[in-house]
């Protein structure tokens, strides 16, 4: 059974979802694709999808009925338009983050995933998909360090463009973490604070780089992530959970350990896109097997709304300098 792919917005990880689904994956063919540059398709169906058909208009590859599944990987904004429309049509969709820019948006998917009585809807999150972060929940759940009491988190990048703003810290970089962390503790968030210690030179006039963002769970956890995304020296991401009776760290990325020069040596990856590339594999294979079964598994709309609504309390911290309360919807038994 082969699952015939149409994918909206085909700039950077479109692109790169096509490559997988076109060269790396097992059962999945892109046949339909929409950006709103239709150069952009053009160039993909020459160098890697000749058979796929470029459509004007985003809801017309929806609902072409030779489309199975569809994949969202447009601009932010639009993504909630488009997943409805897929839900609408009775077809499985992939969306990269973020489900939706609001929280409302997001409990919107998540109503009409309910009117329409099955799970349709598979969000981008794939550090849930990374090994590294597999086998550190694999020791949480174990018990082996007993029940979580803290987590040291990071997440740096080299640069960011001039685009860049403050906000972007929370809604494009921390939502990462605001959706593993999740997953990893079984937990949600009832609180959030933002601190700005001093500014590193290396950022923009307009961004306030690094930050630390406070996170309090349900439990009583309580987290700390470091975002810095001017730290120069590489995209290194960090996990450290304190348990009762042990610690357990994220595993590094794999990397040759190097004796020379009068050093001992590891490298640090620069490129995001690297450091998860095994993850973006499995999350999509996961997708397409969902697909194949008839059911859906993974990120799902309403953890897309979770982490929506944790990243609006870290903004209004932001602003405010003060304890926001993540105040969550009561979780429908359609997700338990
Ligand atoms: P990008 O390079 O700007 O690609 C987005 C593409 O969508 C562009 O070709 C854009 O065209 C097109 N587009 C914009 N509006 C559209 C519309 N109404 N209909 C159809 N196509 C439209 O951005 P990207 O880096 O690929 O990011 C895309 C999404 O993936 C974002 O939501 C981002 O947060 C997410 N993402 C997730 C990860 C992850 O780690 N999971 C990593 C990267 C990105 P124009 O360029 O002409 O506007």
């Amino acid at each position: 059974m082969t699952i015939n792919i149409g994918v909206i917005g085909t700039g950077a990880i479109g692109r790169e979802h096509i490559r997988r689904c076109s060269t790396v994956l097992q059962n999945a063919r892109v046949v339909a694709l929409n950006d709103i540059n239709r150069d952009n398709c053009q160039q993909i169906v020459d160098q890697l999808t000749p058979e796929a058909r470029i459509y004007d208009n985003a809801i017309d590859l929806i609902n072409d009925p030779q489309v199975n599944a569809v994949l969202v990987t447009s601009w932010g904004p639009t993504h909630e338009a488009f997943v409805l429309a897929a839900i609408e049509a009775g077809k499985a969709v992939f969306c990269e983050k973020p489900l939706a820019v609001t929280a409302e948006g997001c409990l919107n998917i998540v109503e009409a995933e309910i009117k329409a009585g099955r799970q349709l809807v598979q969000v981008g999150f794939m550090r849930p998909y990374d090994s590294g972060y597999r086998a550190l929940k694999a020791v949480i759940d174990s018990g082996e360090i007993g029940e979580p009491l803290m987590l040291h988190c990071a997440h740096r990048n080299p640069e960011v463009g001039d685009s860049y703003t403050t906000d972007m810290a929370i809604t494009d970089t921390l939502i990462h973490e605001l959706d593993v962390l999740r997953w990893l503790l079984n937990d949600d968030y009832v609180s959030a604070q933002v601190i700005f210690p001093r500014k590193t030179r290396k950022a923009s006039s307009h961004l306030r780089d690094p930050q630390i963002v406070l996170l309090e769970t349900t439990k009583g956890a309580r987290i700390d992530v470091e975002i810095f995304v001017n730290c120069e020296y590489g995209y290194d991401i960090q996990c450290e959970v304190v348990g009762e009776s042990g610690i357990a760290r994220l595993p590094e990325p794999m990397s040759v350990q190097l004796r020379s020069a009068a050093k001992l040596s590891t490298t640090i990856l620069t490129d995001w896109k690297k450091r998860f590339i095994d993850a973006y594999d499995v999350e999509l294979q996961a997708f397409i097997n969902n697909v194949m079964s008839g059911e859906m598994t993974g990120p799902s709309a309403w953890d897309g709304y979770a982490a929506a609504v944790a990243a609006d309390a870290c903004v209004a911290a932001q602003n405010s300098g003060k304890i926001v309360p993540v105040k969550m919807a009561v979780k429908p038994a359609f997700y338990r």
